[in-house]
């Protein structure tokens, strides 16, 4: 898994091609649940974030849960880890810049009572998932998006900072050499981080928050400060969150989908799954997309799946605190 080094491209009409090197099993983990649990009882308080640096994320999340924290202090700190550190070239602080060298960021927020709050094409603010969370407390709203946003985090006492780190502005200055506008996301195990938790008292919420694709037009903004897109909580049924290309996700309104699927009966692996499939039945010219989703039920059964291999997450509850590789549609086609 260290090794892997994966590259989605996307045309400015949103066309999409891969370059991948990817070698990893369907399935690690050493109980072979890739998702279900054994256990059908419920199970909390867990948690479950995308990607490696979910590992990271999940730990300050589970100092919260373990404690009787609720689920969404968890997954605000969790993620806030993964925004704050500037090796992490697709989230918050060091996160790869638009085509024009500007770093904007995408964060939503979203609670059991269902309140949510959302940042769209946010700049200089290091954690916008608690610039999120303050959209949703502080105001009447759930998305505040660009200059708004902006001032908005600075009345609320957030510092400005300089996102772009000079190891994303060389990487930024090599692309442009090219000069070909083919934005890109880099996807060595860093990518949007998605978490959802389950709390002692049974409650669910969920973070979402991203750099987005890197050399993107400078406003593009994908689906993960879309509530429904990139997130979606209903405290009765579960959670959902995605990675990937977040064109098709919004296409298919794909986290709310999921919840959905759930609430008529699906695990959260079946409807993940069914989820993959959707989007690849509407994408029939997409060739090399990647997307991913975890869903977690109010049982704390969770589950993943992608529509290429390479997509993992991190778990953690009262025993287990591991990686897992999600189960997948496709293999990469590495010609
Ligand atoms: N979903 C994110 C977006 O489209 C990117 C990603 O997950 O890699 O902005």
């Amino acid at each position: 898994m260290k090794d892997r080094r994966e590259f989605i491209k996307i045309g400015a009409l949103g066309t999409v091609g891969l370059l991948t090197n990817t070698a990893c099993a369907q399935n690690d983990s050493e109980d072979n649940t890739t998702g279900v649990l054994e256990d059908k009882g419920t199970t909390k308080p867990i948690v479950v974030s995308t990607w490696n640096h979910g590992e990271a994320a999940n730990k300050a999340a589970w100092e919260i849960l373990e404690k009787n924290g609720t689920a969404l202090d968890a997954v605000e700190a969790g993620v806030r880890v993964t925004e704050s550190d500037p090796e992490n070239m697709t989230v918050g602080l060091g996160g790869l810049p638009d085509r024009d060298g500007n770093v904007t960021l995408d964060a939503c927020i979203m609670d059991h009572q269902s309140r949510c709050g959302s940042v769209a094409f946010l700049q200089h603010i290091e954690n916008p998932i608690s610039v999120a969370r303050k959209v949703m407390e502080d105001t009447p709203h759930v998305m505040l998006a660009g200059q708004g946003a902006l001032e908005f985090a600075l009345q609320s006492g957030f510092k400005k900072t300089d996102l772009l780190t000079e190891k994303a502005k060389d990487a930024w200055q090599k692309w442009l050499k090219k000069a070909d506008y083919k934005p890109v996301i880099n996807r060595e195990n860093h990518d949007t981080i998605g978490m959802l938790a389950l709390d002692a008292e049974g409650n669910l919420s969920g973070a979402c928050t991203t750099s987005g694709l890197a050399y993107k037009m400078h406003g593009r903004v994908g689906d993960s400060p879309i509530i429904g897109a990139g997130l979606f909580v209903d405290n009765e049924v579960g959670a959902a969150c995605a990675t990937g290309v977040g064109e098709a996700v919004i296409r298919v309104a794909g986290s709310a989908m999921i919840v959905e699927l759930m609430r008529q009966g699906k695990s959260p692996e079946e409807a993940c799954k069914e989820m993959v499939k959707r989007i690849l039945a509407k994408h029939p010219s997409e060739k090399d997309m990647q997307v991913g989703f975890i869903a977690l039920n109010k049982n704390g059964e969770f589950g993943c799946y992608s529509i290429y291999e390479g997509f993992n997450i991190a778990l953690n509850d009262n025993k287990r605190n591991k990686m897992i590789d999600a189960s997948y549609e496709k293999k990469w086609d590495r010609n």
